[in-house]
């Protein structure tokens, strides 16, 4: 049987292509390679929005010309940012790479493969590359890209240019994918895109849906027992999405609200519609509506012209906003950004150090928020059982752990261990809070 390794770099919405590129394989009859070098077909997905994913690519070829010497017949194929960003010179630059395509060409992949292999392969028909089925990690865990593209052209972010456009899936065409998972086991639903809160699709009666009237019909889904969603803007969040989290059961208490700096000079340049201040009465207005949700953030240091006190303005929201995560990035120049025209002027080493002052920040915040569910009871998705502990997270997005060994035990990994199941929402008592996990035990 044919084998195929899929390598994927970058955002959410990655994940799920590959996951869409993985059910395309094996519906071609390839099966999952556990290493690159046993594959005949590997692909990498990649990423354009930092240097860092690049690179990774650009520093293979060594790696594949020893595959390809040890295995002729193996095919590598491209996808994702690098292929969208159009005029990347492969032939020249990535000469070992066989196959490109744009993921929305995915449909077309079959073809490509039978040609460039010069072999017979089953070859699924889909008109669309998101009707393909993805084949999820898990099965009680799914996401499913509720649009795709951006409008919006932050000036540090190519998105718009490597994606396009925002398109919205129709409600019905999501639904329908969240029931055919529903049937196979999914509990836990994460609805995915660039700017999900100005998701327009259209609705069953012509019309366009909101976002929030999308949270509404997702919660009608029985079967369903956890919404979460990723990424909103700030500038896009409505009232009735606040609401949504504060009336419907299954809308976890926990959102992600990328702000990518507290200076609101630096959001200006940065092309974000909203300042500091209007940023902080969301946030509470998110904590007052909503008592108890986690709020988690993007933040950029060191983006062209931040000054010391423009950092020292990230540091004070951060403080007021008291997210309990952030997802730090060292500003770098991207071609065909907005920003790139800008003077990236902020040398690597101050980078670094705002970087390591907001990493002991958020350390010392997210340590003191945990503590507020000692002895607390909260619910947890397990979704690893490995060396005698069962692992998961709970309904506002923490990591939890729950030892079920003592010791002495032997250590065992697998599906069901000590009356506990993957899969299975589990009552969870909080007996020990350290910065990132909770360590409890499973109660009725
Ligand atoms: S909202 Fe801004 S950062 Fe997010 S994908 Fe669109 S352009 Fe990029």
């Amino acid at each position: 049987m044919r084998k195929y390794h899929i390598t994927t770099y970058g955002c959410q919405m990655n994940v799920s292509d590959s996951e869409r590129i993985a059910s395309m394989l094996e519906a071609m009859n390839f099966t999952a390679s556990k290493t690159e070098a046993e594959a005949d077909v590997l692909i990498y997905n990649t990423c354009s929005v930092r240097q860092k994913s690049e690179n990774r690519i650009l520093g293979s070829r060594e790696k594949w010309q020893v595959m390809k010497q040890n295995n002729p017949n193996m095919v590598i194929g491209v996808t994702g940012c690098m292929v969208a960003h159009k005029g990347y010179d492969f032939q020249r630059k990535l000469p070992e790479v066989d196959i490109t395509f744009d993921i929305q060409e995915l449909p077309q992949l079959p073809g490509k493969l039978a040609k460039t292999m010069g072999v017979d392969l089953v070859m699924p028909e889909y008109s669309e590359y998101l009707h393909i089925l993805p084949k999820t990690k898990n099965k009680f865990q799914i996401s499913v890209p509720i649009m795709t593209g951006c409008n919006n052209f932050c000036s540090f972010c190519i998105v718009p240019f490597t994606r396009g456009r925002e398109k919205s899936r129709t409600v019905a065409d999501i639904i329908t994918e969240i029931k055919k998972f529903v049937k196979k086991g999914a509990k836990e639903v994460m609805l995915l895109g660039q700017n999900v809160n100005s998701y327009r699709g259209m609705k069953d009666d012509g019309k366009q849906a909101t976002f929030a009237y999308l949270l509404h019909k997702v919660e009608e889904i029985s079967g369903v027992e956890r919404i979460l969603y990723t990424s909103p803007h700030p500038k896009d969040m409505t009232d009735d999405v606040i609401e949504a989290h504060a009336t419907l059961k299954n809308l976890c208490p926990t959102v992600h609200l990328p702000v990518q700096s507290g200076s609101s000079a630096v959001l200006r340049r940065m092309n974000r519609f909203y300042t500091k201040e209007s940023f902080l009465d969301l946030v509470q207005k998110f904590y007052d509506r909503v008592p108890g949700i986690t709020i988690s953030t993007d933040i950029i240091v060191g983006f062209c012209g931040e000054t010391e006190q423009d950092f020292q303005d990230t540091l004070d929201l951060y403080r007021k906003a008291q997210f309990d995560l952030v997802y730090i990035g060292m500003y770098s120049p991207r071609p065909h950004s907005l920003a790139y025209k800008m003077k990236d002027d902020i040398p690597r080493k101050e980078k670094e150090r705002r970087f390591h002052i907001l990493h002991a920040l958020q350390e010392e915040i997210a340590e003191e928020k945990n503590k507020i569910y000692i002895n607390k009871k909260i619910h947890v998705l397990i979704d690893k059982i490995k060396n005698g502990v069962a692992s998961g997270r709970s309904e506002h997005g923490k990591y939890v752990e729950i030892p079920l060994l003592r010791s002495s035990e032997t250590s065992f990994e697998g599906r069901v261990f000590k009356g506990l199941e993957l899969g299975e929402i589990v009552t969870v008592k909080v007996n020990e809070a350290l910065t990132w996990v909770l360590r409890g035990e499973k109660v009725s």
